[in-house]
């Protein structure tokens, strides 16, 4: 089964905007795949959609062959999910932030802790792990939600838009965490509206524009023709 199956993709928000038009897509299992095309091109819409934070107007999602409307809970464990905003409470600390994260998803606390420490410390979080979240740097924030999204050990990171507004070191050093996690056998999509950033990572991208695909290809083969 593959990671990600999207077919018939529509979305059209209450104000008439048709932001998907019809989207097909697969992602397979242990893929790294990029969704790039530029602003309003209906990126975030696709990703609210596969977490069900959008109501999708038409067309079927599945999650490890966990369609999200039978079984949502199934797609939910198989899915961590990074936005593009950060969301969590300024005044909670790191630590709590990733234990009650886990939490949501069934974790055991004791497990949760251990889990924390295996991933704030490569994302160089761990000193940090005591202070609350809004002493925290723009980056570390960014790097916060990548931990707090993989708590529960998802095989599927989406992410939005993971380095926007993101200096060039940090850029790197997230990349080298990204890429360490698929390598472990992670499946991650990521969106941007950077082709190099897609280049840099990614095996395999999928084009959207005015909420359509308009190229869904390997990386090399698209890089061939260019
Ligand atoms: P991207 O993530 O690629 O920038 P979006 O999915 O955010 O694109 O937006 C796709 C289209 O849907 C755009 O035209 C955008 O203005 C519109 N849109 C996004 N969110 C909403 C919303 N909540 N209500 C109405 N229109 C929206
Ligand atoms: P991004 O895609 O960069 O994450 P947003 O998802 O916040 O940005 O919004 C994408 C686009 O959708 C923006 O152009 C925004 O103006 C538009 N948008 C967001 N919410 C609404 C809404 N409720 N009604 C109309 N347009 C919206």
């Amino acid at each position: 089964t593959p990671a990600l199956k999207i077919r018939g993709l529509e979305k059209r928000y209450d104000n008439g905007v048709k932001a998907l038009k019809g989207i097909d897509l697969t992602v397979q299992t242990g893929e790294f795949y990029a969704l790039l095309g530029p602003n309003g091109a209906g990126k975030s819409t696709t990703i609210g959609v596969i977490a069900s934070l959008v109501k999708k107007t038409a067309g079927k999602v599945e999650v490890f062959g966990h369609d999200i409307d039978v079984d949502f809970n199934a797609a939910k464990r198989c899915l961590g999910l990074v936005p593009q905003e950060f969301n969590f409470s300024q005044f909670e600390t790191v630590m709590q932030i990733v234990v009650n994260q886990a939490g949501f998803y069934g974790v055991p606390r004791e497990k949760a802790v251990q889990r924390a420490e295996e991933l704030l410390k490569p994302l160089q979080l761990w000193e940090k792990r005591n202070e609350p979240s809004r002493q925290l740097s723009g980056g570390m924030k960014r790097r916060l939600m990548i931990a707090r999204a993989m708590m529960h050990e998802p095989k599927l990171l989406i992410l939005d838009e993971p380095t926007a507004g993101v200096d060039i070191e940090l850029r790197r050093s997230m990349w080298g965490f990204l890429r360490e996690l698929n390598r472990q056998g992670t499946t991650i999509v990521l969106t941007t509206h950077y082709l190099e950033e897609a280049e840099m990572l990614c095996r395999h991208i999928g084009i959207i524009n005015h909420g359509e695909i308009i190229e869904d290809t390997s990386m090399k083969s698209l890089l061939a023709r260019m």
